[in-house]
């Protein structure tokens, strides 16, 4: 038993658990007990309990377990034979801890270890702190009530499970709760709604996003950006079905072990066709529709494709996770010679578009393969030469990186570049791998310099990951105040009253032929009404016209988080904010 490895906050946060099933044991005698393990920042337990939780039992938990860490029960530890704890837990009428320790007997267990805390008792390995006086009075918070099913099992009872929050001191909650306020500020979902960007409808289903006008012109914003960039680098463009006969699925091994995660099939003509969940085995079609020489590598495709994924509707969130997607595709397909090279410049070009957008803290994490696990296909010179490449680019671009040793792709390693939010949140932006795999099982093929067939390195890269993924992170980022050439609207136009609507007009359109997303705010509302309604939408310039605008063909300009204003020349102002759009500001 690694006791001593345990830190201290985590054996705290357990037994906050601890504590917490005391007090619903205290508020409801007849409680049953789940399991109530560590999380993150805290703990939860799941309960069994002859009514439904409601917000205000939280207080009255928390009352409690206050009550009872005043009272400085000790946690005392027992090890019992199997046959005497399962005797202990039916007598105390507890048939789920009853059911794990059947578990644990039939996994040869001879031994449990119970732990008494007053009136409570519970099977725990532990270890715990020695008494519920050490617990800080105001460093814990219950947060929240959900269901959870026993066992994770839909068809088994379905229990409530209480989450809690627990730290060392009162200072580290109190911080705790005001990143979580800011986060909530911050939530994708909630800007989503307020600024228009996107919807879901259940008519349409659960992860289907509709893009509205606002959002999609940051899709589109973003999906040309990365059209030039790429454009610039050299790659090519295609488009793909979003539909293919099953065969290529088998050919890539992601039939039959995959299906899970894909759509049902469609049957066409007597034939499965199945909707894609990944763009790469029609890029490797296109790579091979004729034959091709080391003249042409490295060869670059790239498409913002469709994919479409079957996730658990449980685990579906916003746009962070959705069950359509767009990609920010590309496969390169090269030499062994090239592609280190090649794959520092994938990781860079990750750094170019970091850096544009403000995103600085940022690191790689290098998925290999555990060994032993039996879902990984391909020889291990194969997954070793595939290793190597990758590490050798990933030195050489010096972006830092950690690895886990598990959870490569089922063929080959792979690097997940991972994003940090402005309150802290870690978001996986974009996978990519350095694949030679999948070129053996397509046949993709090249004849080289000295005229022989040799197999083609595949590079799977998509530095903007989704569409769907990556604005949730920027709406977070910039908390909804994009910058300019990414604003849905660039410039409200505010005339102080209907006396300048003319000429607010004519503001309007020359910004609008200037390709500046203008809007006009002229409802029968009051000036300073009209300029919170624009502050609260993020509109980076808000132009304020009247009397002494009209006569000197000026506007005054009110920018973002500034309650300044300052008034320019009307065709200066269009020269300064075409500049920002052109730097993408
Ligand atoms: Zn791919």
């Amino acid at each position: 038993m690694n006791q001593t490895l345990s830190p201290h906050i985590e054996i705290m946060r357990h037994s906050v658990a601890h504590l917490l099933a005391a007090a619903v044991l205290k508020m409801f005698p007849e409680a049953k007990f789940g399991i109530g393990p560590v999380i993150g920042n805290g703990f939860y337990y799941d309960f069994d309990l002859p009514r439904t939780l409601i917000p205000e039992d939280l207080e009255i938990l928390e009352k409690i377990m206050r009550e009872l860490i005043q009272k400085n029960y000790s946690y005392d530890r027992a090890e019992l034979p199997i046959k005497t704890a399962l005797k202990k837990f039916e007598e105390l009428n507890q048939p789920y801890k009853a059911e794990i320790i059947r578990d644990l007997k039939q996994k040869g267990e001879e031994m449990v270890s119970v732990y008494e805390t007053g009136f409570f008792v519970d099977l725990c390995t532990g270890p715990h702190i020695d008494s519920t006086g050490e617990i800080p009075s105001n460093g814990f918070k219950l947060e929240k009530i959900s269901g959870a099913y026993w066992k994770g099992d839909q068809s088994k009872a379905q229990l409530q499970r209480i989450y809690g929050v627990a730290f060392e001191t009162s200072a580290e909650l109190q911080a705790y709760l005001k990143q979580q306020e800011e986060a909530e500020q911050r939530d994708h979902r909630k800007i989503g709604a307020d600024q228009e960007l996107f919807a879901f409808s259940p008519e349409i289903g659960s992860g289907l996003v509709l893009w509205l006008p606002k959002g999609n012109i940051i899709k589109e914003e973003l999906e040309n950006w990365a059209k030039e960039t790429e454009q610039m680098q050299g790659y090519m463009r295609v488009t793909t079905p979003i539909i293919t006969k099953e065969n290529l699925f088998y050919t890539s091994e992601h039939l039959p072990h995959y299906a899970s995660s894909m759509y049902a099939p469609i049957n066409i003509d007597g034939e499965k066709y199945y909707i894609k969940p990944m763009n790469c085995p029609f890029h490797h079609e296109i790579f091979k529709h004729r034959a091709r020489s080391y003249r042409e590598l490295p060869l670059r495709i790239a498409e913002y494709g469709w994919c479409h994924r079957y996730e658990d509707s449980g685990s579906l969130f916003g746009l962070m996770r959705v069950r359509g997607m767009q990609m920010n595709d590309a496969h390169i397909y090269c030499t062994r010679e090239q592609a280190i090279e090649e794959f520092v410049n994938v990781i860079k070009l990750h750094e170019y578009y970091y850096k544009k957008l403000g995103i600085t803290e940022y690191y790689m994490e290098l998925a290999l393969r555990n060994p032993e696990n039996k879902k990984y296909h391909g020889d291990d010179a194969m997954w070793q030469e595939a290793e190597d490449l990758t590490r050798k680019a990933m030195e050489i671009s010096g972006v830092p990186y950690v690895i886990q040793n598990d959870g490569a792709a089922f063929y080959g390693p792979k690097i997940d570049f991972q994003i940090k939010s402005i309150t802290g949140r870690i978001f996986t932006a974009s996978t990519n791998q350095i694949d030679l795999f999948m070129p053996k099982k397509f046949n993709l093929t090249y004849k080289n310099s000295n005229g022989k067939e040799d197999y083609v390195v595949c590079i799977h890269r998509a530095p903007l990951g989704t569409h769907e993924r990556f604005i949730g992170f920027l709406i977070e980022h910039f908390a909804g105040a994009f910058p300019v050439w990414l604003s849905p609207t660039q410039v409200t136009l505010l005339p102080i009253s209907e006396k300048f609507f003319d000429y607010a007009d004519k503001v309007m359109k020359a910004l609008q032929s200037s390709g500046i997303r203008t809007e006009m705010s002229a409802e029968n509302e009051s000036l300073g009404k009209r300029i919170r309604e624009a502050e609260k939408q993020k509109v980076p310039y808000m132009l304020v016209v009247g009397e002494k605008e009209m006569k000197s063909n000026t506007v005054s300009v009110r920018s973002r988080g500034s309650k300044q204003q300052e008034t320019i020349d009307f065709e200066k102002f269009i020269k300064f904010i075409e500049r920002k759009i052109f730097e993408k500001q």
